[in-house]
């Protein structure tokens, strides 16, 4: 399936955070022809195996096959029933929906059967000045299904959810614009990245990960325990990161349908960085380096601290209109950020191994070591 194609079916689908098992079937799906082994671990993720083609047994030393995680979330934001009031659902949100834009969206309740709605609120001739001037609270809004309260009652209840109901409108010049992008597009260049290694020689076992559980935005459930039972050696994180438009201020912002950003500062592995960038440039794959202060808010930030810690790397895709039903990209930048993991994954060798585990995650040590003997025990860094 076409990039385009495969991320029309996951924004289209339905899987709020924790309830992504409708997406999980589409991405298995898709994953399916190029993987050896697939596996859905018990909070939901699926782990898709390629193997590499060094084999432990017949290597000299017997080291296991190195392993390399690529990964994206596949849940998205949703809404969820919280009370029935004469017949109009009231509700509360799962992730960070921006506000401002739920006002007249169509949407689906998940009830016990699936019920369109749209998200309505008073018209703005029975407002005050002040009222009309405000974005609307959530508290304010609420769904019409246009049933009776008693039928409504039967079908819907508490704890419900409730998805926006948008298909992906294509634009111009290969932007396409719709829901969960955020982060089903990074499914989508994962399963490009396994689709291209399938015509590529690559040493390490390649493991595509989509993730439950990222927008909840504190505890990244997925990310955590998927990575705790590959237990990789290098990983690679996507997600989307704001797209240069107009009065945007972020220093980050990567310019869409100009490639990616890749990810610098301290929830990232210099080597593993610096890495991507060689292979960018090598494919001759335009980048922006962005850089992050502190932890990126991604799934990275949880995969760093698995275990003992994981190396790993973050990969920014150029985005607009975060958390609404029109964030918007390029199909483009996915079918680029593709090619770079998949030659990423394929140019990881026995001498990148050495230098990981002769490396911490600290400072510039990646690209300015000093001797080993002038190196402090690893315990005393801070
Ligand atoms: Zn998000």
């Amino acid at each position: 399936m076409s990039v385009k194609e495969f991320l029309q079916r996951l924004s289209e689908a339905s899987g709020v955070t924790g309830y992504e098992h409708a997406v999980r079937e589409l991405v298995i799906e898709e994953f399916r022809p190029y993987a050896d082994e697939i596996t859905v671990t018990t909070m939901g993720s699926v782990i898709a195996l390629k193997r590499g083609t060094r084999d432990a047994k017949t290597a000299k030393d017997k080291t296991p096959v190195p392993k390399v995680l690529i990964e994206g979330h596949m849940d998205e934001i949703g809404l969820m029933v919280t009370e029935i009031d004469q017949g109009f659902i009231r509700f509360t949100q799962v992730g960070g929906f921006d506000v401002r834009v739920l006002l007249a969206q169509e949407v689906i309740v998940h009830g016990k059967q699936e019920l369109r709605g749209i998200i309505g609120s008073r018209p703005p001739h029975v407002l005050s000045e002040e009222e009309r001037d405000k974005v609307i609270p959530m508290r304010d809004l609420f769904i019409d299904v246009g049933l009776p309260e008693e039928r409504v009652r039967e079908l819907v209840q508490v704890g419900d959810l409730i998805t926006i109901a948008r298909k992906m409108t294509p634009l111009k010049n290969n932007l396409v614009a719709g829901k969960a992008f955020d982060d089903r597009s990074a499914v989508v260049t994962v399963a490009e990245a396994l689709r291209q290694l399938s015509t590529m020689k690559h040493t390490w076992d390649v493991y595509a990960v989509a993730n439950v559980q990222e927008e909840d935005g504190a505890w990244f459930g997925g990310a955590f325990t998927s990575t705790y039972q590959v237990n990789p050696d290098v990983a690679v994180a996507l997600d989307v990161s704001h797209a240069d438009q107009p009065n945007t201020t972020d220093v980050n912002a990567v310019p869409i349908n100009d490639g990616m950003g890749i990810a610098m500062g301290p929830n990232v592995h210099p080597l593993v960085h610096q890495k991507l960038v060689d292979v960018a440039k090598a494919n001759e794959i335009p980048y922006k380096v962005t850089a992050y202060s502190g932890p990126t808010g991604t799934d990275a930030w949880a995969i760093q601290i698995v275990r003992e810690g994981i190396p790993t790397g973050l990969i920014d895709i150029p985005l607009r209109y975060m958390h609404t039903s029109v964030e918007t990209l390029s199909t483009n930048d996915l079918e680029r950020i593709g090619r770079l993991l998949a030659n990423f994954c394929a140019s990881l060798d026995d001498k990148f191994l050495g230098q990981l585990k002769g490396e911490t995650n600290g400072g510039d040590e990646g690209t300015r070591k000093p001797p080993k003997a002038a190196r402090k025990p690893a315990k005393k860094r801070k």
